[in-house]
């Protein structure tokens, strides 16, 4: 495509999809004004969200310096999600104090007190490029980085546990049955080979190699080496203890900064991730809670989506994004801004939507708790 031809799909993309962030920000005298060599790269960032009209945010960086470098045209659409306006300063604090708070969801109602909890924050090492633009060996290569600080995890009594490939040949290499059993169990991601919006991106690209998931003994904290970001590190329970969750996610964490070589950061944009909505803290919390009520039942999640969103909550279906609830109207709250806010803000937001969301269901009909 000429510049001119990206510029007026652009346009129409805006009008047939006005939800396409990147349409809806696409600045076509800054994409004139690029040289040759910026355009074609600014065109690799973008194209998920040509070739994928349907998109919500319709692009993915593929190295940590494109937010700083591309920033006239990322970020407008950064601020959208994120709900920053133009004249507020963006500012990305850490804050993973919890003593101030007891989000305890036991204390909501005691039927939630076993919910499916988990929280995740998504971290890119600075030297390689994002997984959109690395090569097969590159990919190798960071997985063997990642496997190599696993086997401390795996010494230490606080973790335990193995790290399970599924790069073909690789000395942890699990079979595809061990693999849908952990995907089904909500530990493993999915086959993103069929993935159309990771594919254009190049995200799925050589698929499955450099992938894999370390997961501890107590199957409480895991990490994901290589699909949307070089590692999704998170902490998954049952239970109702919001606090105790973030902490061993962060213990985790603290662990794995110092085994491995620095994770990127923007000075203005904090933790560098492949899609704009994860910018920041980087970080997804989310619950497991069934809202047969508000969903029909798990039929129609739209007046759920309507009711969450107003809470600043995003919802998915129970088996993670573009799912459909699960039996009896299970479904996935998390707070949708990662930027501009503390872990510990994200983790409070969960805590009031989620019972914000409870006063509802209980208003509106049987329900339970999962
Ligand atoms: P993310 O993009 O934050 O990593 P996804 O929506 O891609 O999350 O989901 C990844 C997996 O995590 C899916 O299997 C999903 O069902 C699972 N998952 C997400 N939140 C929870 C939760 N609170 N409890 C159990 N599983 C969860
Ligand atoms: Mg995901």
């Amino acid at each position: 495509m000429t510049p001119e031809q990206v510029i007026s799909t652009l346009q129409s993309i805006r009008n047939t999809n006005p939800d396409n962030l990147m349409a809806r920000h696409f600045n076509a005298d800054y994409f004139r004004g690029l040289d040759a060599g910026l355009r074609q790269r600014l065109m690799k960032i973008i194209a998920t969200g040509i070739e994928n009209s349907d998109s919500q945010m319709g692009a993915y960086a593929m190295s940590p310096e494109d937010y700083d470098l591309f920033a006239p045209m990322l970020d407008p659409l950064i601020r959208d999600f994120h709900g920053i306006p133009e004249d507020v300063q963006i500012a990305q604090a850490h804050d993973w104090d919890s003593s101030k708070s007891s989000c305890d969801l036991g204390k909501i109602d005691p039927r939630l007190e076993a919910v499916s909890m988990r929280v995740r924050v998504a971290r890119n090492l600075g030297s390689f490029p994002l997984p959109g633009a690395m090569t097969r060996d590159q990919r190798v290569a960071l997985e063997d980085l990642a496997a190599e600080a696993f086997t401390h995890l795996c010494k230490d009594t606080n973790y335990g546990g193995q790290y399970l490939s599924i790069t073909p040949g690789s000395p942890y290499e699990i079979d595809g049955a061990e693999y849908d059993r952990r995907v089904a169990a909500h530990q493993m991601f999915k086959d993103m080979s069929g993935d159309r919006y990771l594919n254009v991106a190049g995200i799925s690209a050589d698929w499955p190699y450099g992938r894999g998931m370390y997961v501890s003994g107590a199957q409480d904290f895991l990490v994901w080496v290589g699909e949307e970001d070089h590692l999704r590190i998170m902490a998954m329970q049952t239970g109702g203890n919001l606090n105790a969750l973030f902490k061993r996610l962060h213990d985790g964490l603290g662990r794995l900064q110092e085994l491995l070589p620095a994770f990127a950061t923007s000075p203005v944009y904090g933790n560098v991730t492949s899609c704009p909505t994860n910018l920041g803290a980087g970080m997804r919390a989310s619950l497991h809670m069934r809202l047969p009520g508000l969903t029909k039942n798990g039929q129609d999640l739209s007046r759920v989506k309507e009711d969450a969103k107003s809470l600043g909550l995003a919802v998915r279906g129970a088996g993670g994004e573009h799912s459909d609830a699960g039996e009896g109207g299970l479904v996935d709250i998390s707070p949708s801004v990662r930027l501009g806010v503390t872990e510990m803000q994200i983790m409070q937001r969960l805590f009031d939507g989620a019972a914000a969301l409870w006063a509802m269901e209980s208003g509106s009909g049987p329900s339970s708790a999962e």
